[in-house]
């Protein structure tokens, strides 16, 4: 088992599945299976920086509250680290650096020149004034000023960040340094070098791996019935750009519980009820409420978890009927209810592939942002679309030649990149 004793982590919760040793878990297999060595395995396991800082914050009240706020770079082997900045209240150590490493095997298996971060603030942002939250996302990176930089970690939205909290830390570190910096982030808003697809981009990137792996069976997106955990901004996208490719959405659901139509929800419509009922879905006219266990548990032939870690584990994997599982949020299957489904014969899409849609824009984000050249968004989700169809087939083609689930192959192809790149490299001194 890989050491984490270098990093000062917060004791495990005996409740929960640790997402760090799952990550690990990960880690260890793809090394087993590529018969890395031994050193190389530990310069992997553990994050090359970890950074916290604590965020004094005064509230609308006048009272101040002070916060943590988590940064943790991973690898920066192939580039800059990559990946989001959370607001959740469920954030730790453990889970933030479980995720930094996904984000660096992420970033690697989609041939993307980047390393993997993450970043957290353990906060219910539905608790704060948008004063408020600016005031957090503005002292969070000001602490963080000398950690990161275009060309050193570029943040970008996770959950319960969005294009707004992009805004404000570009600004914040803009500010300081003297001069306007877009590329510091991504996932930005237009006006400021975002890119058009962005927003779209983690559920787009869903809808097409779910799209190749139903073209393998011979079969297309239209007609099938397809339940969403999830009606954010990953699963409200891949919802809306599978109902539009044709296929039925029978369910989707958020935290406050979810609904259900046998003949299929009508998504647009959808949308805008939720927009008109502050996010609320439970109450559209033509479908039944139906609890997120139940969700999980529906009859369907494509499942997408679009929401938090640990969805289906072990207690409830036996109830899933779907055929194919697209992990679109990070971890939501532990290990042990990946392994039960694919003994089973489901079809088990990887996160780090179904659902780096995101990444990649902010990839093409990025590059647009240094050669100050914009693109259109038909050619934006054409370059998307053809790294991510790529990527699936490096995935395929990886699982058929060493006889490996669709996840072990990800991985392998993730973590065989960056140990040829810290091979190559050397290690300094
Ligand atoms: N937070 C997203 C992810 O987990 C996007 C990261 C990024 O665009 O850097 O992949």
């Amino acid at each position: 088992m890989i050491s984490k004793s270098l990093i000062p982590l917060e004791p495990a919760s005996p409740a929960h599945i640790c997402p760090l040793d799952q990550a690990c878990s990960y880690l260890e297999a793809a090394a087993k299976e590529l018969n890395l060595n031994q050193g190389l395995l530990e310069i992997l396991s553990h994050p090359r920086k970890v950074v916290t800082v604590s965020i004094p914050v005064k509230l609308d009240d006048g009272e101040i509250q002070v916060l943590a706020g988590h940064r943790v770079q991973h690898c920066d082997v192939l580039g800059p680290y990559k990946g989001g900045i959370r607001y959740h209240q469920a954030v730790t150590l453990r889970e933030v650096s479980a995720l930094a490493m996904l984000m660096t095997w992420k970033c690697a298996l989609l041939g993307i020149p980047y390393g993997g971060g993450k970043g957290g603030i353990p906060i219910d942002p539905k608790r704060y004034s948008i004063g408020e939250l600016e005031r957090i996302s503005r002292r969070y990176i000001s602490e963080l000023i000398k950690d990161i930089g275009p060309s050193v970690d570029i943040p970008a939205p996770d959950m319960g960040t969005s294009a707004r909290e992009m805004a404000w830390m570009m600004d914040t570190y803009s500010v300081n340094v003297g001069h306007a910096v877009p590329g510091v982030v991504t996932g930005k808003p237009l006006s400021i070098g975002g890119s058009l697809g962005r927003e779209m981009a983690t559920g787009r990137g869903v809808m097409i791996i779910v799209r190749e792996a139903l073209a393998d069976q011979g079969k297309s997106l239209a007609g099938v019935r397809v339940a969403i955990q999830g009606f954010g901004n990953v699963g409200g996208a891949a919802a809306e750009l599978l109902y539009e490719a044709g296929a039925k959405i029978i369910a989707v659901s958020t935290g406050a519980g979810g609904i259900f139509s046998e003949v299929g929800l009508d998504i647009p419509a959808l949308k805008i009820y939720a927009a008109e009922n502050h996010k609320s879905i439970v109450g559209f006219p033509q479908s039944v409420a139906i609890s997120n266990a139940d969700l999980l548990a529906l009859p369907c032939d494509v499942l997408i978890p679009a929401a938090l870690e640990n969805q289906i584990a072990e207690e409830n994997v036996n109830r899933v009927q779907a055929q194919i599982v697209a992990e679109a949020a990070n971890g939501p299957l532990t290990l042990e209810a990946s392994l039960s489904l694919e003994g089973r014969g489901v079809i088990v899409l990887p996160d780090i592939l179904a659902n780096a849609g995101g990444v990649v824009v902010s990839y093409l984000e990025w590059v647009q942002g240094l050669s100050y050249v914009f693109w259109d968004e038909e050619r934006v989700n054409r370059e998307m679309e053809h790294l991510m169809v790529q990527a699936y087939h490096r995935v395929i083609q990886q699982s058929k030649k060493r006889q490996i689930s669709l996840r072990l192959a990800a991985y392998t192809l993730g973590v065989g990149r960056v140990a040829q790149a810290l091979t190559d490299r050397g290690l300094y001194p």
